[in-house]
């Protein structure tokens, strides 16, 4: 089902009176004078950026969008570890960017290299120019592969990876698992938080111990975490590896990599150097490269960027909205969120357009589900609603399981499936 705005707005309680919060509210988030013809020109089409441009059209039909994304299909990370498993294949999680120009959208298969947020003009590698009236950043995560040593020549010689991005790296880490012989090691680590996904590796452990345990049962996999426990649904994963896999997982808390070698395969953690045949180092993450370009990643570290929670726009640089992973808050860093991040921008950037103020009190979602098993998931799944002076405040009546079913295994398939049709169809 589609949702129109109105019907959107309902639902997040647009409507209701009351001012914006003091602090909360940045540079255009007050009522001005209406733009007629307002050009917005959105970076990234994954979760974030493809569903902000599409609710753009669909909600302001007088707005020009244009979306600048270089690659040619969108390979979704959810459902990437059931590839790993063996689940499913990389075709299943390809999705085509086809019907987005239906909606009135220009595409631009490019790379952005440069923001000129003074100018209001955006250009590609390509050499073509793009001039906004609001520019949209929605470009995930970079992955800190220099804060690990080693990984850089280790990684483009296909000795590592961190599979983090959905794409050529999930397909290279399916096949040295299907290579490694049956007693092998698969080395894998975790981010210390706040990264991408807080639930993905630990799933990705459970569905490699899955293959494992159907294809090579001699092999174990060591899970190093530069967390102190486990991060997310720690009693669905640790009754899986407990019940499922025993004496398959070896969980290392608190021993983050900080080193890679490639020639003798080796992990070096604080305590130890781990060996192994297989090598899944995911290092720790930023927000995207071109958020530093734009000079909106503007937390005390450079490392997140800081936005009006209303509108999504920096608290930084006016004009520039942030999405998705790259944004600070306290919303977990979800495909899920980031649909839920576009669609609240993306009303806002309609009400600002028109000379209105933005909804006052949105509410987002998120639900997440883990697969522990080629046939059982769990999920964790919470409403947030914004509170003037708060921000996003977490609603009582979310929930976490604690045991992988297999209802839940058939709901996480269909969660996938309308989640990238109402991005991309
Ligand atoms: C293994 C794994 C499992 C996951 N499972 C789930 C799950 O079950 N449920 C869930 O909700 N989330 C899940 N996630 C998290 C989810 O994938 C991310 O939170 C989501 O992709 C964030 O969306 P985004 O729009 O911020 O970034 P992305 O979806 O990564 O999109 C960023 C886009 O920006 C483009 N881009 C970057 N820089 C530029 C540039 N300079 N010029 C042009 N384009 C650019 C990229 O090519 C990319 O297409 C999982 C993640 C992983 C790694």
């Amino acid at each position: 089902m589609t949702l129109n705005r109105r019907d959107f707005l309902k639902i997040s309680g647009a409507g209701a009176a009351s001012t914006l919060v003091a602090g909360c509210a940045s540079h255009s988030a007050g009522p001005a004078a209406a733009t007629a013809n307002p050009k917005v020109v959105v970076v990234g089409a994954g979760f974030g950026g493809a569903t902000c441009a599409k609710y753009l059209r669909m909600w302001g039909p007088n707005i020009e969008v244009t979306l600048i994304e270089p690659n040619d299909k969108f390979v979704s990370c959810p459902l990437s570890n059931w590839v790993l498993g063996g689940i499913k294949t990389m075709d299943d999680i390809t999705q085509s960017y086809d019907n987005l120009p239906k909606h009135g959208i220009k595409m631009v298969k490019d790379w952005v290299v440069v923001i000129d947020t003074k100018s209001r003009i955006v250009q590609t590698k390509g050499g073509a120019a793009f001039s906004y009236d609001r520019l949209v950043l929605a470009p995930g995560v970079e992955i800190r592969t220099d804060f690990v040593k080693g990984y850089k020549e280790a990684e483009a010689a296909g000795k590592v990876v961190h599979a983090w991005k959905g794409g050529p790296q999930t397909a290279l880490l399916r096949k040295q698992l299907e290579s490694m012989p049956d007693g092998g090691v698969f080395v894998m680590s975790v981010p210390t938080a706040p990264y991408r996904c807080p639930p993905g590796p630990y799933e990705r452990a459970c569905l490699v111990a899955s293959y494992f345990k159907k294809a090579k049962p001699k092999s174990k996999i060591i899970l190093l975490d530069g967390n102190p426990d486990v991060a997310s649904k720690p009693a669905l994963f640790k009754g899986a590896w407990k019940e499922l896999y025993a004496g398959m997982i070896d969980y290392r808390p608190n021993n983050a990599p900080y080193a890679v070698n490639g020639d003798t395969m080796t992990v070096s953690t604080e305590f130890d150097d781990v060996k192994g045949d297989v090598l899944n180092v995911v290092p720790k993450q930023r927000a995207g490269e071109i958020c530093e370009m734009a000079g909106v990643r503007n937390d005390s570290d450079g490392t997140w960027c800081a936005v009006n929670l209303l509108t999504f726009e920096s608290t930084t640089v006016p004009n520039v909205h942030v999405l998705g992973d790259s944004v600070l808050s306290n919303l977990p860093k979800s495909g899920h969120m980031a649909t839920n991040h576009a669609k609240v921008c993306a009303s806002a950037i309609v009400e600002l357009f028109a000379g209105r103020k933005p909804d006052p009190i949105p509410v987002v979602a998120n639900t997440c589900y883990s697969a522990v098993s080629d046939n059982s998931a769990g999920y964790v799944a919470n409403v947030f609603r914004f509170e003037a002076g708060k921000g996003y405040v977490t609603q009582p009546d979310g929930g976490a399981t604690s045991k992988g079913e297999e209802i839940n295994f058939v709901y996480a398939e269909a969660w996938a499936l309308n989640i990238w049709s109402d991005m991309l169809s």
